[in-house]
């Protein structure tokens, strides 16, 4: 357009550069490993619960609370149903806690690196941004509370982002009660995990775990995500989220998700297993690849020129995630897919880095 244009923004919006989401690909060919997406169909209850849905029931407002799949989550963990939010995703609840618990006075603290959204969030709240360092293995410092100074709000993701290590959960437990601000533990792996935190929620009122429904519940399309909290953080929340932040229809299927556990338990199981495989596939061919309680694995080439990795499975038509970056450059993020996914991503890589020998 030709007609002249000054800005009109906060001055905070005009420096900043937006979220840059993972690539999604219009190509049916390629190959995606970049977004943590299940490579498996939402359950067949989740399919049959879309096919019944009543399209006339549109025509009403949604639950503005999402009674009944907070009910049945809060029981899911035998915590009381005011201990949970729903959102649209859980970026919408990591979107609410920042706009909640920080502003130019009260920053945020998160470890560097970590989920690219957050410290977006922050500059969008106007709220600084301290980042503490993780160790040369993606672990949190010792001296985390102490680096965190005055911020009002710690955020970690467990198991973490991008690397997909997991933390201590007894470390976890004491960075809970000795930080004075709130913590918010982003468990959006956390069904692809040994453990998790959410009881750190009946015992400490100053815990907030933030859930999706997005990677082991294969509907990231949907959109639902949820938290756990005490009932005074959830009813803050709520003052602070939009009226109807979650669809009728996301509200049924994702209650329709729940009661197929079954096929749940399934899919992550597989997951873990090609997983693990293509863990040990990797390492056999020299990667150093972190250990990881997520459905990906972060992982550095021979050589550590990931950049020309990415590039080169990129010709061959499959997409992972490159973070470029001084903690980040060496190493391609890989979203776990089916067994038969991990061995075509896995022919192609020893192709490029498999010794001739060890192959005879
Ligand atoms: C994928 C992801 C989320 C959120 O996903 P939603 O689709 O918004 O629920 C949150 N945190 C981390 C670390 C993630 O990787």
């Amino acid at each position: 357009m030709s007609m002249e244009y000054v800005s009109y923004f906060r001055p905070g919006i005009d420096a900043m550069s937006g979220y840059t989401p993972g690539e999604q690909p219009k190509l049916e060919s390629m190959l995606k490993l970049n977004t943590n997406e299940s490579p498996y169909p939402p359950s067949p209850g989740v399919q049959r619960a879309m096919a019944e849905f009543d399209a006339a029931r549109l025509r009403f407002y949604p639950d503005p609370v999402a009674s009944d799949i907070c009910t049945a989550l809060a029981s899911g963990f035998h915590l009381p149903s005011g201990c949970v939010i729903a959102g649209n995703g859980s970026d919408d609840i990591l979107n609410l806690v920042i706009r909640c618990f920080c502003d130019s006075e009260r920053p945020v603290a998160i470890p560097d690196v970590t989920y690219s959204l957050y410290p977006v969030l922050a500059s969008l709240q106007g709220a600084g941004c301290i980042r503490i360092p993780l160790d040369e293995d993606f672990q949190l410092p010792e001296d985390i509370v102490e680096r965190a100074g005055n911020a009002n709000l710690l955020m970690i993701p467990r198991p973490s982002a991008p690397a997909g290590n997991s933390f201590l959960r007894e470390r976890m437990a004491e960075i809970c009660r000795s930080f004075r601000g709130i913590v918010l533990i982003d468990e959006a792996y956390a069904d692809f995990a040994s453990d998790n935190c959410v009881d750190f929620v009946r015992e400490m009122p100053n815990v907030i775990v933030a859930r999706t429904f997005s990677k082991s519940r294969s509907l990231a399309g949907l959109r639902f995500g949820y938290a756990f909290a005490h009932p005074a953080i959830i009813a803050g929340l709520m003052k602070m989220k939009d009226s109807y932040n979650v669809s009728s229809l996301a509200q049924h299927l994702a209650l329709a998700s729940l009661r197929d556990e079954a096929y749940f338990q399934d899919c992550i199981a597989k997951i873990k297993l090609a997983r693990e495989m293509l863990f040990l596939g990797l390492l056999d061919l020299g990667f150093r690849v972190i250990e990881s309680e997520a459905n990906f694995l972060f992982a550095s080439p021979p050589d550590g020129d990931a950049e020309r990795y990415f590039h080169r499975l990129r010709e061959k038509h499959v997409i992972v995630r490159y973070f470029p970056g001084a903690r980040t450059g060496k190493f391609v993020r890989i979203s776990i897919g089916t067994p038969r996914q991990m061995s075509e991503l896995f022919i192609l890589t020893r192709q490029m880095y498999g010794s001739p020998l060890r192959d005879l």
